[in-house]
């Protein structure tokens, strides 16, 4: 569980999360949605650790973490750009945190192994990331993440390089490792047919403030204000 109490985020004078009140319930698939600069991505980097929040309190699994660094926090992110190092092959960008924790070698090549074929990887894993598609690179972040098998699964537009065909296969795959491993899953997307098919829930922000926390099914039927209505009535 991930809970939010009355967290705000300033970037000097901005209010840039303003207020939030909200639980990410254990085991869960959450879609944090909004328009562009909205503060999906900060509110995400305020759970992995990457951002300290100006006042309120952030609990994971019970404890508050307000002061508890990013690499004691269980867990895996994928970030927007998806930044590999450069140097490293697919195989070893994959499994480099895995070895960095002593996981054991035989653990490695299981994970390596079933990431690779989860994201249809298979045969590049000599490759460099220069060498690779921006599709290509941007699986290979996420099997990065995957391999960790963390607590907290922390997405933030994982899919937004990939084609229409792949996005579609990445998502069930995406939900596919969700059942496997039932770690609580913080997904942020603008993209509403991501968020109604992969969300348990959805939570749509505008401007730093919460909008609406509900089944994709309420949100899209029964919006609770007009920002919600509009927002889910535009399209994509
Ligand atoms: P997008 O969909 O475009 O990725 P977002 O919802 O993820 O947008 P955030 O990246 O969380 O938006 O940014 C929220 C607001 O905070 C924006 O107005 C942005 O300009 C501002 N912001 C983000 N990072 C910083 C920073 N390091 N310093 C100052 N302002 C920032
Ligand atoms: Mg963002």
């Amino acid at each position: 569980e991930i809970v939010f109490e009355n967290v705000c985020k300033h970037y000097g004078k901005n209010l840039v999360v303003n207020h939030l009140n909200l639980t990410i319930r254990a085991g869960e698939r959450l879609i944090l949605l909004g328009p562009s600069g909205c503060g999906k991505s900060t509110t995400l980097r305020i759970i992995s650790g990457l951002e300290n929040i100006s006042s309120g309190k952030l609990y994971m699994g019970g404890k508050c973490v307000n002061d508890v660094p990013s690499g004691d926090r269980n867990i895996a992110m994928v970030f927007q750009n998806y930044a590999l190092f450069p140097h490293m092959t697919v195989e070893e960008n994959i499994t480099y945190g895995l070895k960095v924790h002593k996981v054991p070698k035989g653990d490695i090549e299981e994970r390596l192994k079933s990431a690779l074929q989860m994201l249809r990887l298979e045969g590049l894993e000599k490759r460099k990331p220069k060498e690779l598609s921006g599709g290509q690179r941007q699986r290979v972040a996420l099997a990065r993440a995957v391999v960790k098998r963390s607590d907290f699964f922390l997405l933030d537009e994982p899919l937004s390089n990939l084609d229409a065909q792949l996005r579609g296969h990445a998502r069930k795959e995406l939900v596919k490792i969700h059942e496997m491993y039932r770690q609580t899953f913080v997904y942020v997307t603008h993209d509403q047919v991501e968020a109604m098919t992969i969300g348990d829930r959805v939570a749509l922000m505008n401007k730093g403030v919460l909008q609406m926390v509900d089944t994709p099914d309420n949100v899209y039927n029964r919006p609770a204000n007009v920002f919600t209505a509009k927002f889910i009535g535009a399209p994509a």
